[in-house]
């Protein structure tokens, strides 16, 4: 096997428990294969254990177990195996959810949702993209899915030199299916959808707001109306607002499957429906706010800051005593610390105060992998007017 040596600052790292070595840390000139498995070495030429190489990220390594020297078919029906059984620990009431979650279940750039009979895969690294027919394969054999597709489509693979496609790779053309969420029916399809189809990372957080729900309520960036379908059984009205044409399409289909007749799809732009909302002095009991990340990257997190202070004063302003609002930051950079603060700074501008009723995060099946902080992302504060 092919040893790379890297920069003790990087040893030090992986001794703390991150898994990455970053292109600088790498030493020496002769360049290991493009997504290969190597046998990492610390200056010493001690072993570090084994990783994937990329020859374009700045992510140049990523660990893998320590058993590991090929990503075959065998390797990902024993590591499936083992994302299975913890997910059957953790998921209940739902055969939609995440079964590989990349570092936090030990396969960097690898991506494995679940969606009822279907498969939906990412193969974000070089070294994952060249094991992607052992994944389909095994895929099939551990489950003998319906059909498999790839949602290789993000931007993420560019900084891996790899191209963007995605479509069906075992199974029928029509990758459109039906999975059950605690109690609701979702239709996606799961090739012209954001992200692999729902976001399935909110998928506890939907529950936890339908527990709380009553009244009038208004999810905003409601999407394919995960927050909506969960609310609306104890709402009187959901009000749901997207930008999307689309994905408000969705929520009719989504709200007719389930009989739902209390939601409304509403076409607008956030920022200008809440505050239109308030010159009409509407009001709600019940506001979800989960914008698309406003923190893309590290030198992003102010103006982050600012755009969500700005729309939780915008939000707190609709909900009277005894309202309850809901809201989320799906960018790691701006941690929860960042989105406390930002909601404390729009309640003291709003004269309201608030209690949390739960700090919570991503839903169990997208692992936080203790020692690798990237992989904590979701954030979702559940705060009450007193
Ligand atoms: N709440 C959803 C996921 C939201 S994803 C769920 O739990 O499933 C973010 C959504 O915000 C996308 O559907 C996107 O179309 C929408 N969006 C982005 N910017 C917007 C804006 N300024 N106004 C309204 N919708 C917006």
């Amino acid at each position: 096997m092919i040893e790379v040596r890297i920069h003790r600052r990087a040893a030090e790292r992986l001794a703390a428990g991150h898994v990455w070595v970053y292109r600088s840390d790498v030493l020496g000139t002769v360049e290991p294969p493009a997504g290969g498995v190597v046998q990492v070495l610390d200056s010493r030429n001690r072993r570090l254990g084994r990783a994937t190489y990329s020859s374009k990220s700045q992510i140049a390594l990523r660990m893998l177990p320590s058993e590991v020297d090929v990503l075959d078919t065998a390797l990902f029906r024993r590591m499936f195996r083992r994302a299975q059984e913890y997910r059957d620990l953790v998921v209940g009431d739902t055969d939609a959810y995440r079964l590989i979650h990349s570092e936090a279940d030990l396969l960097p750039g690898l991506v494995v949702d679940r969606y009822g009979g279907w498969f939906s895969i990412q193969t974000q690294t070089q070294a994952m993209e060249a094991a992607k027919a052992a994944v389909v394969e095994a895929l099939m054999e551990e489950y003998e899915p319906t059909g498999v597709v790839e949602r290789n489509d993000a931007s993420g693979r560019g900084r891996e030199g790899l191209e963007r496609r995605s479509g069906v790779l075992r199974g029928p053309d029509e990758a459109e299916t039906a999975v059950r969420v605690h109690g609701v029916v979702l239709k996606t399809d799961l090739l012209a959808s954001q992200k692999t189809g729902l976001f399935l990372d909110q998928r506890e957080n939907w529950r936890a707001a339908g527990e709380l729900a009553a009244g009038r309520a208004l999810d905003c960036f409601s999407y394919h109306g995960g927050f909506s379908l969960q609310m609306a059984g104890k709402c009187e009205s959901v009000l749901a607002v997207d930008s999307s044409k689309p994905a408000l399409e969705r929520i009719r289909v989504n709200a007719r499957l389930n009989d739902l007749e209390n939601i409304e799809p509403f076409e607008a732009n956030v920022f200008d429906a809440l505050s239109d909302f308030a010159r009409g002095r509407r009001t709600f009991d019940r506001i979800v706010l989960d914008p698309p990340a406003f923190a893309k990257s590290r030198k992003h997190i102010e103006a982050a800051g600012r755009a969500y202070k700005e729309i939780n004063l915008k939000a707190l302003a609709l909900l009277d005593p005894g309202g309850i609002l809901v809201t989320c930051s799906c960018s790691h950079h701006f941690s929860e610390a960042d989105l406390l603060s930002a909601v404390a700074q729009a309640s003291l501008d709003a004269g309201k105060r608030l209690r949390v009723i739960e700090r919570r995060t991503q839903a169990r099946c997208h692992p936080i992998a203790l020692t690798v902080p990237e992989t904590h992302y979701l954030k979702c504060l559940i705060l009450q007017v007193m």
